[in-house]
Formats: C-alpha cells, sequence, structure tokens
C-alpha cells in the first residue's frame, strides 16, 4: 500500500500513460531506471520532469517501497539528466512535491529539474 497522503497508485494517471508511450513526451534522457523529458508547462528556461519506472505515487512511497538498486539508480538519472541539460556548472534545483500541502498534481513520484537562470529564494513568499 502507498505510504503517503495521496492515496492508492493510479494506473490511469498522466506520466504512467508517458511511460506507456500512450501520450507523446520531449525525451531527455530514458535508462532502466527512470524516464526524464520537458514539463509542458515550463516555469524555467529548463524545467525537465524525471519519473521512475515503478510504480509510485510519491517519493514517500518511493522511498520506502522501492528495491534499494531502483533508488540509486533513479538519483544517478537524475544527476545525468542535469549533466546532459548542461546544468552543472551554472548551477540548478531539483524539487518533488508531495500531497495537497505541496500541490502535487500528478500521482506518480516525480522530481522536476529546474535552472537556466538565477532560481531565487528556495520557496516564494505567500
Ligand atoms: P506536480 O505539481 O505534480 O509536482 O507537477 C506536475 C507537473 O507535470 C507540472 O509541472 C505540469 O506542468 C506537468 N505536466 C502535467 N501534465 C503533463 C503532460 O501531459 N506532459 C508533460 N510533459 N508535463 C505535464
Amino acid at each position: 500500500m502507498p505510504v503517503s497522503g495521496t492515496g492508492a497508485y493510479d494506473p490511469g494517471n498522466i506520466f504512467a500513460r508517458i511511460l506507456r508511450g500512450e501520450i507523446p513526451c520531449k525525451k531527455v534522457h530514458e535508462d532502466q531506471f527512470a524516464l526524464a523529458f520537458h514539463d509542458i508547462n515550463p516555469q524555467a528556461p529548463v524545467h525537465v520532469l524525471v519519473i521512475p519506472k515503478g510504480a509510485y505515487v510519491s517519493l514517500a512511497d518511493f522511498a520506502t517501497m522501492a528495491p534499494a538498486e531502483d533508488v540509486a539508480g533513479f538519483w544517478g538519472a537524475v544527476a545525468d539528466t542535469a549533466r546532459q541539460l548542461g546544468l552543472v556548472v551554472p548551477g540548478y534545483r531539483v524539487l518533488t512535491n508531495i500531497g495537497a500541502d505541496a500541490g502535487q498534481e500528478v500521482p506518480h513520484f516525480h522530481v522536476h529539474i529546474f535552472g537556466g537562470r538565477p532560481l531565487g529564494r528556495m520557496v516564494p513568499a505567500g
């Protein structure tokens, strides 16, 4: 059972459909652990999403339920994706939303990679 507050995994969610190839995406990186693609509504000059290939609602589920090899492989893919995007030297931000207060919209664990300009404060005021 998922441990996050966002309920059971819904295999019809939009990222599950992207993983199955039912919906197109602008792919940046793919390996056995993860798929990275451009966000459809970018919030920075570079805004890429990285998702694991397994069915996890959020980081809470992923961290407790995924095999250690998959966890290591996923975070390696996040770093590889940022490197591939040329973000290492200027720098970048990795963010994941978990549940309602964070505004998680898509119930398949994903991290956002933001970059391409100075990103300001970590959490916007308000
Ligand atoms: P969350 O709020 O769940 O952390 O972020 C979900 C992200 O998924 C949002 O930034 C949103 O723009 C993005 N998104 C939603 N639907 C699609 C889609 O069909 N394709 C792509 N590439 N991104 C999507």
